[in-house]
């Protein structure tokens, strides 16, 4: 594959970063990828991993030249962040992120960004409960969807250039606005993981009444739940605070629907129970048609690459 960016400063250098850095090096997306994290003890490791090309002790020095710039941080540091890099990024350069929440890093961030510089928000729809320099990996985004929001009046060729390296790290892209970007991830991501850590929580309690049987059994459904509650706390924290309202409908809705099954459950209503596992089940046959996810029993998350 043919260079898409002479130079990229990857601002953060965690799972989704150091995932893009694979990506980038092994498909010759970028003639230089330059990395910094605040933290001296992830700069050394991303020095010894190799996954970029450079380290710098500052964000401002990361970006001098950059062609491209993705903030990969938690989206309650991106704002920061900005207006720390802004005086130095390069006229014409692409600002973009990796936000799982679009609105609130779009105001936090759009502010900040000189004149003559493009900002292109995005999201890759891919990650594991890894976190950290040493969980990244090549194909983390392969037949994943990028989902980029730019904002209107956007500069269609810096759009499709950012397009041009997702596709190269094995992306699907989709472009929408961002608080239908932030209504649908609420459906699809944020409130399954606070139901996830509220089961996990749920189950915390009973352990100490029913002592260790809840991880002795804990191979059924539960299982996946402890997984995705095993998510980065940071990030986490950020995405709820900073995707407040559509969370809090989604939520609204799920509660709805709880009470309507736990009545159906209370009256011994089989035939409720039995449709709506039916429609449930066919979602899922959905999602794998789709080829987001696979029916092999481990889900087919064993890491490649
Ligand atoms: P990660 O592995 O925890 O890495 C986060 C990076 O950000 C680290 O290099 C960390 O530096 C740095 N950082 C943390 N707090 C900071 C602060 N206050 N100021 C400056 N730098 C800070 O996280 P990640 O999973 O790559 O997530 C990065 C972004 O991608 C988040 O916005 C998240 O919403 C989004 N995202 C995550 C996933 C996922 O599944 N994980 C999926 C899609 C999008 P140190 O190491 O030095 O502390």
């Amino acid at each position: 594959m043919s260079v898409v960016y002479e130079r990229v400063a990857l601002i953060g250098l965690g799972l989704i970063a150091g995932s893009m850095a694979h990506a980038i090096r092994r498909r010759g997306l970028a003639g230089h990828v330059a990395g910094h994290a605040r933290s001296a003890e992830t700069r050394r490791a991303a020095g010894e991993i190799g996954f970029v090309d450079s380290v710098h002790a500052t964000a401002a020095e990361a970006v001098k030249g950059a062609d491209l710039v993705v903030l990969a941080v938690p989206v309650g540091a991106m704002g920061a962040v900005a207006a720390e890099i802004a005086p130095h990024l390069k006229p014409g350069a692409t600002v973009t992120d990796v936000g799982s929440v679009k609105q609130a890093v779009i105001d936090a961030v759009g502010p900040h960004i000189p004149p003559g510089v493009h900002f292109v928000p995005g999201h890759p729809l891919a990650g594991t409960e890894h976190s950290g320099p040493y969980s990244g990996f090549a194909t983390l985004f392969e037949n994943r969807w990028w989902l980029l929001t730019p904002p209107e009046g956007a500069d269609p060729a810096a759009v499709n250039r950012l397009r041009t390296l997702c596709e190269g790290m094995g992306a699907n892209v989709d472009a929408m606005d961002a608080p239908h970007h932030d209504l649908v991830l609420a459906v699809v991501s944020h409130t399954p993981h606070l139901i996830a850590y509220t089961m996990v929580g749920v189950a915390d309690h009973l352990r100490r009444v029913s002592q260790s049987e809840v991880i002795k059994y804990s191979a059924s459904g539960f299982r996946d739940f402890t997984r995705i509650a095993a998510s980065d706390p940071t990030m986490w924290r950020d995405v709820f605070l900073t995707n407040k309202e559509a969370t809090l409908d989604i939520l609204g809705r799920f509660t709805e629907e709880l009470f309507v099954l736990q009545r159906a459950i209370r009256m011994g209503d089989g035939q409720h129970l039995f449709d709506y596992f039916t429609r449930t089940r066919a979602i899922r046959r959905g999602i794998i048609e789709a080829g987001q996810d696979t029916d092999a029993p481990d889900f087919g998350r064993v890491r490649k690459g």
